[in-house]
């Protein structure tokens, strides 16, 4: 979970932008988390508590407004609409990380991983980027390599996962939907060294730059098992108490970040 937030911090100033290089700074003084952290941190709650992914994700999102919410996503907070609006937006895949991380069987991954995304997200592509994410990172804490991993969410989740990562380089612009977003982040993670090389490579593509880091951030923390020491105290030191708190709880629970 928190190299999903670590993702979205180090994204959060470069979003909208072009492609760079990937020496950029990673937390430059504006950087600052995003509405991709704070549902993280709601589905983690739910895992923690009751498993009521929509009550945690109203309640967060309405201690956290102005994050950078997508319009329906806002709207869906603020009670104008009720009940799932057929998203296929990248929301359900940004926020499913510590699903990955807390289940210990590939059939409770999925479901609730599904779960997580339908209550907003109940588009077939929405639910799919959200199990795609989680199963990917279920498969790295498990210890399976980058191929077996490449080969289990092409087959099962028919994304074209054979494009090169600098072919992605020419080609990427901005683009919020889960069938956009959830390969492209995966290719980045396959082509890492480690996790610090997933997120600069996947940010440095620029456009939704906060969600890519938090898709690649998840993954690469199941499969590379350490972030670096800085990265993580430069993170936590931007996140305020209560966010801090519900990692603190759920590494307690599930002796993972
Ligand atoms: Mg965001």
């Amino acid at each position: 979970m928190l190299g999903a937030i670590i993702g979205d911090i180090v994204g959060s100033v470069y979003e909208f932008g072009e492609a760079m290089g990937e020496d950029f700074i990673l937390f430059p003084p504006n950087a600052f988390f995003t509405d991709d952290t704070v549902m993280t941190i709601a589905v983690a709650e739910a895992i923690l508590t009751d498993g009521n992914y929509e009550k945690a994700m109203l309640k967060w999102g309405k201690a956290y407004p102005h994050l950078g919410y997508g319009g329906m996503f806002q709207s869906w907070l603020s009670g104008h609409r009720k009940g799932p609006y057929n998203s296929f937006g990248n929301g359900s895949a940004m926020r499913v990380s510590p699903v990955g991380f807390a289940f210990n069987s590939e059939k409770e991954v999925l479901d609730e991983a599904k779960r997580s995304a339908e209550c907003t997200h109940n588009h077939p592509e929405g639910i799919k980027g959200a199990q795609a994410t989680a199963f990917a990172i279920w498969l790295g804490r498990q210890g399976e390599s980058k191929d077996v991993i490449r080969t289990e969410i092409s087959k099962r989740f028919f994304y074209d996962l054979n494009r090169t990562f600098d072919g992605l380089r020419f080609n990427h612009s901005m683009d919020e939907t889960c069938q956009g977003t959830v390969p492209v982040s995966m290719i980045a993670f396959f082509e890492s060294r480690d996790f610090e090389d997933a997120i600069r490579k996947v940010v440095s593509l620029g456009g939704d730059t906060d969600t890519l880091g938090a898709i690649t951030g998840g993954i690469a923390q199941a499969f590379y098992k350490k972030i670096p020491d800085d990265m993580v105290q430069k993170a936590m030191a931007l996140l305020p108490t209560d966010i801090k708190s519900i990692i603190n709880e759920f590494y307690e629970m599930f002796k993972a970040e």
